[in-house]
Formats: structure tokens, sequence, C-alpha cells
């Protein structure tokens, strides 16, 4: 049995079946992808284990197709991270029950549930926060935040989050505030009809394009990729718009002027610090693994906290014992 990074996360079990988490031309005996964000699903066309919903968003963000399978072995759990995306939970022949989480967050938000850790005997982690110093307010703080900077705003605002996750959060944010015209992307849009398909949500919105003229109280959700692209400086140029970059990054002052965003808002898709930590402790593995991010640091902090933990390196095969 063994657990190691190479192209995505490759989990052998006992009777040498291999399982491949998220990689980008998956090659396993079972292929799993656990969202669609780019770096977690697939190049091509593939045929995965992945939740209806994140077929469908496969296919509105790129026209390849992900053809959905099942395995036994495979139990599909919601992250909580964005809409579609699950953990899996894989079940050894001899019983061991591994569960690697993907990008994952457990605070509810919008129409997301948190994510629930399974007991399991190895996690198989993500450590984007794993550092003390990503410590994120309550969901409700951060959000009640944004609602009274987007019911005072006095010019158009232009507000910058994944097109898959973030984006839809921003445009209820700014329903919720009243805004009367609320615009998206192509990319946002595309994303957005999926996810009406399969939740109970409608997003209120129009599609911006080269005639939309931008006005006070105007919000344009677009991709974070966009925002040091020329065209956002003229757009800020002749509005007067102001740009908010939404991210758990903003934590960190150097998020504000990488981004050149006038204003922040620790908005995030993922656990903090805190959230990890609490993670691990509920589903109590014999083994941690961590992935992405800060993966050291946090497989450090779980060491000193009596955990066995072991930061994934890219092809260094992690030989285990349980
Ligand atoms: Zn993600």
């Amino acid at each position: 049995m063994s657990v190691r990074l190479c192209d995505g996360i490759e989990i052998e079990l006992s009777d040498g079946t291999r399982v491949v988490c998220d990689a980008d031309n998956p090659d396993g005996d079972i292929d799993v992808v656990t969202h669609a964000h780019g770096d977690h699903f697939p190049e091509g066309d593939a045929t995965v284990v992945c939740s209806a919903l994140t077929a469908s968003l496969a296919r509105a963000r790129r026209d390849e197709p992900l053809q959905r399978v099942t395995d036994d072995r495979i139990d599909l759990i919601p992250a909580g991270h964005v809409a579609g995306s699950r953990a899996a939970v894989v079940t050894d022949p001899d019983g061991t029950r591994y569960c690697y989480t993907g990008d994952v967050c457990t605070r509810s938000r919008f129409y997301l549930g948190g994510f629930e850790p399974p007991d399991c005997d190895v996690l198989i982690t993500e450590a984007t926060y794993g550092e003390p110093e990503y410590t994120f307010p309550d969901h409700q703080t951060v959000a009640d935040e944004i609602l009274s900077w987007l019911e005072e705003l006095e010019s158009p605002g232009l507000l910058f989050g994944y097109a898959l996750g973030r984006a839809q959060k921003l445009q209820l944010l700014a329903q919720k505030a009243g805004v009367e015209r609320i615009f998206v992307t192509d990319a946002v849009r595309r994303v957005n009809a999926s996810i009406e398909d399969h939740r109970h949500v409608v997003f209120d919105v129009q599609q911006y394009n080269s005639d939309t003229t931008l006005g006070e109280g105007d919000v344009l959700v677009l991709p974070m990729t966009t925002a040091r692209f020329d065209w956002i400086e003229d757009l800020c140029a002749e509005t007067d718009a102001v740009k908010a970059g939404f991210s758990g990054w903003a934590v960190n002052s150097s998020f504000k002027f990488r981004g050149n965003y006038d204003i922040t808002f620790p908005l995030s898709d993922h656990c903090d610090f805190a959230e990890l930590c609490a993670m691990v402790e509920t589903a109590d593995p014999a083994h941690v693994y961590t992935n992405h991010g800060a993966t050291d640091t946090f497989a450090e902090w779980l060491t000193s906290a009596g955990y066995q933990a072991t930061a994934l390196r890219r092809n260094q095969r992690s030989l285990g014992d349980f």
C-alpha cells in the first residue's frame, strides 16, 4: 500500500489497484476527479468517478467530456469547496479507509454545506492555508462586510474571484445587497448555467459585453485571472470603477498589492489553518499526508501535535505500515 504524488494523487491498494485522483492525464485502474477547477480535472476527455455537477461543469468550461462511472470502492462525499466538489473515500480490500479531500472547506456557506470529515485510517489533505497566520474571520462577518461595502458603492464595482466558486458567491451577495445591475463575463455565465441546472439557485445577472456602460453602483463579476488585464485598467480609468479582490490570501496585505486591488476581503473556499486542524482531529487518522500549499509547515505542526504526518513530494513513494 502506498500514497504518492505523481500526476495527481496516487493510492495503491493492497491488491495492486491504482486509484489516481485529480491527474492531468489519469491512467489509474480507477480515476477520480474531485471538482472542476482547472488544476484538478483532466486535460482531455476521460472516464472518471466524479459528481454529476462536476461532469457538467467540465463540459461547460472546456467542451471536453468527463464520462462518469461509479466504483464500489470509492465513496464521494461533499467537500464544501465549490459546487459539485467531492472528497473521495477509498476502501481498500483489507479494510483500510483512505480519505482524499481534494480542495476542502468545512464552513457552510450559501448553497454549500461544509465538509464533514469521515473516520478514516489515512487522510490525504490539501494544505493551502496550513500556516497559523491564515486564520479567517467567521463567514458571516466576512459576508456582512462585503454586503456593507456593496450597499455603499458610489462607483462601479469590479469583483474578482474564480469563475467557479467565488464568482457565484459574489453574485449572490450583490443580489442580497440590492444591486440592480449585476454583470458577468461569459466564463462566469457558463458556470452559472450548470449550477442552476443542479441546484436550487438562480443568478439574476446580465452578460457583460463591449457595449455595456457601467454606472454608479453597477457590479461586474470577473475571473480573478483578468485582474491585471489592460482592458480592466482602461475600464477603471473610464468609469472610476473600484477593483475588489476576494481570497483567503487577503488576510495578508501583499494580496492587495499583487492584484492591484483597491479593497480586498478574505472570502475563501478553503479551510483556514484552525479548520484544517479541526478536520484532522475529527477524522482521527493513523496517518496524514499533506498536499498543495503549506505542506511542510502543516505536516510539521501535525507531527508536533502527535500525528504521524508526511508532506507529499512529487514522485516520492511513501510506504505505509497501516
Ligand atoms: Zn479548487
